[in-house]
């Protein structure tokens, strides 16, 4: 009784929240939609694709698959990463960057199956190319997997051949170990330059940032990170959170007691699509 008590309180926090974080935000849009039960775009879009894998949630209609594209997608390039997502309802994304670590992504992956949520996964090259049979579990349970380079350097400080080559290769590699090449980018440390734009629109993806860093990397504790999620949860939020990188069981920790309770306070968590 005190449980729902407490869980009471917190759905009205979470819900009250939603202005601040708005507010926060405000002026980024985006033409990402989160796949939701509530979306208005039609079923079979543009960006339909077959799915590489013949898992069970793979053969589910739930992203509209259609006939093979002919040509790649075409990709704008961006001034500026995307920060959040668009979409009807309460629709929120969970990323996970730098692995995957077999010592943390497993649990994380164990707890999003437990609830039936799809999440987004920012691998960096070096570590896929060690751990390929995690990005295989990611496409057999339908989360979505991201490039966040090679071996995670400051793009800022990179020549423009060597920042094609940290994203080439570990397209490379998330293609090869995922199934699909990957349709979205993120830069290591949120440091952008117009070369990361340029480069990852040619190789076909979206660069997409963040609205709430946990900031689960400084090892805040276990309930400082729960709060920065449910402090900053609002419609259309981008949640950043590790993998790997460093002691990440705070974060796998944080997951199990937040997810169950953004799902309670009637968010949809999800992966956003291309549009
Ligand atoms: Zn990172």
């Amino acid at each position: 009784m005190k449980r729902d008590q407490l869980l009471t309180r917190r759905r009205l926090l979470i819900a009250g929240t939603g202005a601040v974080g708005a507010a926060a935000t405000a002026g980024v849009l985006t033409p990402v939609t989160g796949d939701g039960p509530a979306e208005s775009a039609p079923a079979a879009g543009p960006q339909t694709r077959r799915p590489p894998h013949s898992s069970a949630y793979r053969l589910q209609p739930l992203t509209g698959y259609g006939p093979p594209q002919a040509a790649p997608r075409r990709t704008l390039v961006r001034r500026e990463p995307l920060l959040r997502v668009s979409g009807r309802g309460r629709t929120m994304v969970l990323t996970f960057d730098d692995g995957p670590d077999p010592r943390y992504t497993p649990a994380i992956l164990d707890t999003l199956a437990e609830y039936d949520v799809r999440a987004m996964f920012f691998v960096c090259g070096e570590m896929a190319a060690d751990n390929k049979v995690l990005l295989a579990r990611m496409a057999d349970e339908g989360h979505v997997v991201g490039n966040h380079t090679w071996s995670h350097p400051l793009l800022t400080r990179l020549t423009r051949r060597q920042i094609r080559s940290q994203m080439e290769r570990t397209c490379d590699v998330i293609e090869e170990a995922y199934g699909e090449r990957p349709e979205w980018f993120r830069a290591p440390f949120g440091a952008w330059n117009r070369a990361a734009f340029q480069l990852g629109a040619e190789l076909g993806m979206e660069p997409l940032a963040w609205t709430v860093d946990t900031l689960d990397w400084t090892t805040p504790g276990t309930r400082f990170i729960v709060d920065r999620v449910e402090n900053g949860a609002a419609p259309g939020v981008v949640v950043l959170s590790h993998d790997a990188g460093g002691d990440r069981s705070q974060s796998v920790r944080a997951l199990r007691r937040y997810l169950p309770e953004l799902l309670d306070s009637g968010y949809h968590v999800t992966v956003p699509r291309r549009v």
